[in-house]
């Protein structure tokens, strides 16, 4: 069970003051309206009580408490939710304070949050039902839309940065602190993308915690394995600026954004040869989202929510000079830029007609593990203005992940820590340590399309993966997609895979442990034996992770066209750029390249 609302929201809260905090700084006026029609129902229509509600939401129920006083709604409360970001937190807030304020169950879903609007508004129905309320009650409710206005249409700043995950708020951070007048378009609700739903990990050679474990490296051993990881059709240029920046980023994030990172975790993820990356605390990009947006705040960026957009303006010589978008209050809107536009929209994980424009394979078959602002957005604006596109038919799935939800699962990072990757069969068939692809399509070609993965207190105590990933764990453990037990026999009973073969693939794998080398697969990292109990065993599927492809940059991270011409007043960074990664992307360096770039973009932006 996840723990109570009150508490999973407890580090949201800076966060939310901090989005008023903006509103009320806000330069352009922006005003919160409520658009209503329908009629409002006649008190008492409800029974006076408290009554509990439930509905499913994206991970698992939502339950509710709805106190009814005088006929009609007078408090909700969401007393329990396995709901996993801050998008969706950011929904039931925002839906249990409509009905609240406006005692009505007709509210409008919350932008990319979907899913989990629409549960919270039907566990309080269910919760109503009880108290003699029917669909016919709930259909005569006002129908309530809460949306930001803007009074004026047409606003002018120094920089506008599209998009407000990992790069966009580092590029704003950087121009603002440059002395830029900065504003940031986000289309959903609340900031953050695929940044912050990742597991928080940041590659950096000569860190300290390396300088801790004794681990040598180095940046050129850096661009050496992610060359290596891509197929070295990377971009060496844009690979060599990722691996000399890391450093020097991660001081930063560290130094002048306070950012925390495990002072005692290192992680080696698949395609490193040794382990380099840092993991941000709660094994979360959250932290990260979090301090970047305060530090934003602090500076007076100016946020834009729900505020999509759709085309970017370029004047009579060729330069772009701002952006036209629109908003949840159907308005139509001009974002002036006087030095540039930085683009940091993210990728296209989530758009499923352009992942089979580039690539066919990547078809519906495929869940993914991106928040749905990732569909490319910024590739099709800067494309249709002359902007390159490199690599975009490389498209990386996570090759472990949630088999209902596709959502990216961190318990199973318990890999990189010694579990080993099992088919149906009860059989190894890939290293554990290899590129995500490579495993990806290895699981793809078992039967079923999926694998478990198994390990023990050998490998729980390192990372203690169920533990930091509590709520994941329940969830997989409710939806029968994980099982604990004292032995392996049990484990594969649970799943019904051939007990013997099972046990002998185990006794295998521990007996090259013991004798320090994995003769079936040669497998990388520290190797460690399944011997000790508890047991675990999780079911997994591969879902679309990453977009390598994107907009060509150069080294200053400006856009350039087919010609390699730099198209003047157009920047982009992070996912929505192409060329760094090649084919593949490896674990650790999406963080690395968002908030590099994403830095020397906001640099440079000020300096046109
Ligand atoms: P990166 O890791 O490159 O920073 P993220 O996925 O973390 O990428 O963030 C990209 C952000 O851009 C998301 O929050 C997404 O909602 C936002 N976004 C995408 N398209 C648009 C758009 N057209 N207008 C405004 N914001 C957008």
């Amino acid at each position: 069970m996840r723990k109570p609302l009150k508490e999973a929201l407890l580090s949201m809260l800076a966060l939310m003051m901090s989005f008023t905090f903006m509103t009320a700084c806000s330069p352009s006026d922006e005003s919160l309206t409520k658009e209503q029609t329908g009629t409002k129902a006649a008190a008492g229509k409800y029974k006076d009580g408290v009554y509990e509600g439930k509905a499913a939401g994206k991970g698992g129920d939502i339950v509710v408490k709805v106190t009814v006083s005088g006929g009609d709604i007078s408090k909700v409360e969401v007393v329990e939710h396995q709901e996993s970001d801050m998008i969706s937190d950011e929904a039931i807030n925002r839906i249990v304070s409509l009905v609240e304020s406006e005692k009505s169950t007709n509210v409008d879903v919350v932008s990319g949050a979907t899913m989990t609007s629409e549960a919270v508004i039907e566990a309080i129905k269910s919760a109503l039902v009880q108290a003699g309320g029917s669909e016919a009650t709930f259909a005569a409710d006002p129908k309530v839309k809460s949306v930001n206005k803007e009074a004026e249409t047409e606003q002018t700043y120094e920089v506008v940065v599209i998009g407000g995950g990992g790069a966009g708020l580092s590029a704003a951070v950087e121009a603002s602190q440059a002395g830029a007048k900065v504003v940031v378009l986000e289309k959903m609700s609340s900031v953050g993308g695929n940044t912050l739903v990742s597991g928080g990990g940041l590659n950096v050679p000569g860190s300290d915690q390396q300088k801790k474990f004794e681990v040598s490296d180095s940046v050129d051993q850096f661009v050496e394995d992610t060359m290596n990881g891509g197929d070295n059709i990377n971009d060496k240029e844009l690979v060599q600026v990722l691996a000399e920046n890391a450093l020097p980023t991660a001081k930063w994030l560290i130094n002048e954004i306070n950012v925390e990172f495990m002072p005692d975790r290192l992680q080696q993820f698949g395609g490193h040869s040794v382990p380099r990356a840092l993991i941000a605390k709660d094994n979360q990009g959250t932290d990260l989202i979090e301090k970047l947006k305060a530090k934003a705040d602090e500076l007076g960026v100016v946020f834009k929510m729900e505020t999509k957009a759709e085309e970017l303006i370029v004047d009579d010589n060729g330069r772009v000079t701002g952006v036209k978008a629109s908003n949840a209050a159907e308005q139509e809107l001009t974002f002036h830029a006087t030095k540039g536009v930085i683009i940091a929209s993210g990728g296209f994980g989530s758009n499923v007609e352009m992942r089979k424009k580039y690539n066919p394979e990547f078809d519906e078959k495929y869940m993914t593990t991106d928040v749905p602002g990732t569909t490319g957005d910024g590739i099709v604006m800067a494309e249709k203005i002359g902007a390159d596109l490199v690599h975009m038919e490389h498209i990386q799935t996570y090759p472990t992940c949630n088999p209902m939800t596709g959502i990216i699962s961190y318990v199973a990072n318990s890999r990189f820590d010694g579990a080993v990757l099992l088919n149906q069969e009860g059989k190894r068939f890939v290293e554990e340590m290899e590129r995500r692809d490579v495993i990806s399509r290895a699981i793809l070609d078992q039967t079923g399309s999926y694998a478990y993965l198994v390990w023990g207190q050998e490998v729980e105590e390192v990372g203690h993966m169920t533990d930091v990933h509590q709520q994941e764990y329940e969830s997989f453990v409710n939806d029968k997609l994980l099982h604990k037990a004292d032995s392996i026999e049990e484990l594969a009973d649970f799943f019904e895979i051939d007990v013997q073969t099972m046990k002998k693939s185990i006794d295998t794998y521990n007996k090259q442990v013991e004798k320090g080398k994995d003769t079936d697969f040669n497998r990388r990292g520290t190797l460690r034996p399944i011997a000790k109990a508890p047991f675990y065993i999780q079911k997994v599927v591969p879902s679309i992770h990453h977009t390598m492809g994107g907009l060509k940059i150069n080294p200053q991270s400006q856009v350039l066209t087919g010609d390699g011409e730099v198209i003047p007043g157009l920047f982009a960074a992070g996912e929505v750029t192409g060329g760094i990664h090649g084919t593949n992307r490896l674990g650790g360096n999406a963080v690395t390249d968002v908030t590099v770039f994403g830095r020397i973009a906001g640099q440079n932006v000020v300096k046109e």
